[in-house]
């Protein structure tokens, strides 16, 4: 089975000077692992080692790799189309999703906007929400609100509303627009609830409201800005503001979607609807990227009555047939599944193999949500070194900052599970994670 990439270690040379991965330096790259092949929840590298999948390939694969309803759903739609313009056509994978996508979403969202990327998405979001106020006369609205800890992706409009800090912001200067930002919400999940948590919000929304477009949060869990998991009186309070300041409310649920929280959406959490959803991530089961910011007929005919008479967008693989019929076949993989008791059973496993990492030293705290596990160090990790040796262990995890953190497929087994939170528990313990 010895390819030609197993045997030749210039595969890997080629790679480190040529190619950029994800927030890396080209001069001084982390090491990567060429991956062979992936089925259920196992990573198969080149040199033949197996590894437990603990990140869905962020958030994305919740129905582990290689899933043989997925890959008939993908072969059957390549035998018909792989692309065809969106413009001016139409075709039954984007129409099928669609029906699927307004049906399962939080009530009211039935307009949807078909995009490439999460990030887009929320520019799309953006872009919605500053047309809506512009078709009423109030181009003045046109700022956003975010919240600190966020994230909401990598490009300039989605970053603009990213954490500030960790965003970078500073680098950027003056070429992104600046936006306001309220204190990440202090109420945990699970905790007391204390209405003053919104407080500082409605400040800002009581002096800003008449230049701001929209609020924009990522529902109860906010991911790549922290993994915090907050109350959902934060989100049904932010609704509330939201209405009577006349700000747009959009939902960023592009980690949260499709079940990872334990319920389908988090916004579920709060029984809230968004004036606006971007979703992504797991919407193809980790198969092809694809996005989409649905809203309501209400807000989609103001913003189609405006200046431009349309919404001012549409991206080239807008409504990519493949990557749609692929998404429909994942969520009906995902309803058809019993994905809450999976979903229970992995964070009561999660709750059981990472509370006791509590009392190691470095431990700053251990939080579990639904399909989502994180220990929260005090200092950085050394992401390399912690890596390296989690890949000895027989696991793959890519701890950021801080976090180390777990969001496996839903098709976990238990003792699989239970293999990916000893090799967390392990490698903390071995004192070795700065
Ligand atoms: C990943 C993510 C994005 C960006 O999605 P991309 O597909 O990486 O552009 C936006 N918002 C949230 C909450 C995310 O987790």
């Amino acid at each position: 089975m010895t390819d030609t990439f197993t045997s030749d270690n210039s595969m890997l040379a080629f790679d480190r000077q040529h190619i950029w991965h994800p927030y890396t330096s080209l001069t001084a790259p982390d090491p990567v692992y060429a991956v062979e092949s992936a089925a259920g929840v196992m990573l198969k590298l080149t040199d033949g080692r197996e590894l437990i999948d603990g990140m869905s390939s962020w958030w994305a694969a919740i129905h582990g790799y290689n899933h043989p309803r997925l890959n008939q759903a993908a072969s059957d739609q390549l035998n018909k189309m792989s692309h065809v313009m969106f413009g001016g056509i139409t075709h039954s994978p984007a129409i099928e999703l669609a029906q699927r996508l307004i049906e399962m979403t939080p009530e009211n969202l039935d307009a949807v906007f078909y995009c490439d990327s999460g990030s887009v998405s929320v520019e799309v979001a953006q872009k919605m929400a500053i047309q809506y106020w512009q078709a009423q006369g109030k181009s003045h609205k046109h700022r956003f609100i975010a919240l600190r800890g966020g994230y909401h992706g990598d490009t300039f409009g989605a970053m603009s509303v990213c954490d500030p800090v960790t965003g970078m912001h500073h680098l950027f200067g003056d070429v992104m627009p600046k936006q306001l930002f309220a204190p990440r919400p202090a109420c945990r999940f699970g905790a007391v609830w204390h209405p003053d948590d919104t407080v500082q919000l409605e400040t800002l929304l009581k002096a800003n409201h008449d230049n701001c477009a929209a609020l924009i949060l990522e529902p109860v869990v906010q991911g790549a800005g922290g993994m915090w998991f907050y109350h959902p009186g934060y989100l049904k309070a932010a609704r509330e503001l939201c209405d009577r300041y006349q700000v747009l409310l959009i939902a960023d649920e592009i980690a949260t979607g499709f079940g990872r929280t334990g319920r389908l959406f988090a916004c579920e959490h709060a029984d809230i609807s968004p004036d606006i959803l971007c979703i992504g991530k797991a919407l193809t089961g980790g198969y092809l990227s694809l996005a989409a910011t649905l809203t309501s007929q209400a807000i989609a005919r103001v913003i189609s009555n405006g200046e431009a008479g349309c919404f001012m967008h549409g991206p080239t693989f807008m409504g990519n047939p493949l990557a749609c019929r692929i998404a429909s076949a994942s969520i009906d993989v995902l309803l058809e599944s019993d994905w809450q008791a999976n979903t229970a059973m992995i964070e009561r496993g999660l709750n059981k193999g990472l509370s006791r990492c509590r009392d190691l030293p470095g431990v700053n705290d251990v939080r579990v949500l639904g399909a989502i596990g994180v220990v929260e160090m005090r200092e950085s990790v050394a992401v390399a070194k912690i890596q390296a040796r989690l890949v000895e262990l027989g696991v793959w995890l890519r701890p950021f900052g801080r976090l180390i953190y777990l969001m496996p497929p839903f098709i976990i087994s238990a003792s699989q599970l239970q293999s990916l939170t000893s090799a967390v528990y392990i490698v903390i313990s071995e004192g070795n994670t700065a």
